[in-house]
């Protein structure tokens, strides 16, 4: 197939504003390419692809980013600013369409979505988020409502927030394995791993971490600061040791030494990249069972999914870490989230949608 990408019009490849679309967008085209697919990646300025995807092309534009969804109101307006960026990566994709198949879309937003009863070439869409903007998801609605195999999701429960989704595509996630190295040693800290921003619930791992008097490892950006000081404030001093943004491959060789990861999101997380990057590591996670997560963790084997919100909970689950194997997590990886394995499902997915526009 030749296929466009358009990426998200959060932040550029490589920045971390994108969250996990960044990763899911490099391991799916380093898939493709492996499995012979021609790719063009239309994506911000100052995008970077990872090595592993020599042979994709990248068309990059620039522009007004947009704001993102999970920062705005369900009910906010879709507001496009002046020289955006969605607009130029959506023109871009057209343009470059004349000798292409399809374009697939990574941005959750209106415009592609829209486009899709509106342009003749096929443009599906990977839903990154679950319902997050009443405008998009009527967009969504009125769309499938012609087109429902245009839609495809990461995980069930992510495509159970649009209540009018009956057979959801169901792709799940993929990770380019060689970028994890196995860790079989679980002594090591507690850790945590996501943007810093009130969604993803930081403050219950360190309040859990507190309580057993242990300093807790956080990696990732922080999008709020207002509310990464409020945390620092209300913890025991020195209780957060703050890793930053660390790119995969220094992030793995970290986060390999933590004997357990703590997920702790409070919002229906689509899927939850984190996790399963900790898993290939043979790190046990530790989750609230809500949202992606509690699709990818198998309790009792991979790690340990506890009652959503409940921190006694959290607590009575991470003393019991040692029981986890670390191998089975890795394993779990290997058989069920490989950048391959991904890139399967995604071309099964559009072979079968491609075909009611023949
Ligand atoms: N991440 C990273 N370096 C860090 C911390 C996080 O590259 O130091 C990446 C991580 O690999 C993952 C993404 O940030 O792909 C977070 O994605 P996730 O699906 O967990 O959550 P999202 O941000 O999309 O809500």
């Amino acid at each position: 197939m030749r296929l466009i990408l358009i990426s998200t019009p959060i932040g550029f490849l490589g920045s971390g504003r994108g969250g996990g679309v960044e990763l899911t967008l490099n391991s799916l085209v380093a898939g493709l390419v492996e499995l012979g697919h021609s790719v063009i990646v239309v994506a911000p300025l100052e995008s970077k692809l990872s090595s592993n995807c020599n042979g994709a092309e990248l068309s990059i534009v620039g522009g007004q980013e947009q704001k993102s969804w999970q920062h705005q109101d369900y009910d906010s307006q879709i507001k496009i600013p002046r020289n955006s960026l969605l607009v130029a990566m959506v023109e871009k994709a057209i343009s470059l369409s004349k000798n292409a198949d399809l374009i697939l879309n990574f941005s959750y937003d209106w415009l592609p979505i829209w486009m899709t009863l509106n342009i003749d070439i096929p443009i599906f869409h990977l839903i990154s988020m679950a319902n997050e903007s009443g405008a998009i998801n009527d967009v969504i609605s009125n769309v499938y409502s012609n087109f429902p195999n245009n839609f495809a999701f990461h995980s069930k429960v992510q495509a159970s927030d649009y209540s009018f989704i009956k057979k959801p595509n169901i792709v799940g996630n993929g990770f380019e394995l060689n970028n994890y190295k196995y860790q079989s040693l679980g002594g090591g800290p507690l850790g945590w791993v996501g943007r810093v921003a009130p969604e993803k619930g930081l403050e219950d791992a360190v309040q859990v971490a507190n309580q057993l008097g242990e300093k807790l490892n956080v990696w990732g950006i922080i999008e709020n600061k207002n509310y990464a000081s409020a945390i620092e404030e209300k913890s025991s001093s020195n209780s957060i040791s703050w890793r930053g943004f660390l790119e995969t491959s220094h992030l793995q060789k970290e986060l390999g030494q933590c004997r357990a990861l703590i997920n702790t999101p409070k919002w229906n997380e689509a899927y939850g990249n984190v996790v399963v990057e900790a898993l290939a590591c043979g790190v046990p996670v530790i989750s609230y069972k809500r949202g992606g997560p509690s699709e990818i963790i198998k309790h009792g084997e991979t790690g340990f999914l506890v009652k959503p919100d409940d921190k006694e909970d959290l607590l009575f689950h991470i003393r019991k870490i040692k029981f986890i194997e670390r191998k089975n997590c890795r394993k779990w990886v290997e058989e069920n989230a490989s950048h391959l394995i991904f890139a399967n499902k995604v071309i099964n997915w559009l072979e079968m949608a491609i075909k009611e526009y023949k």
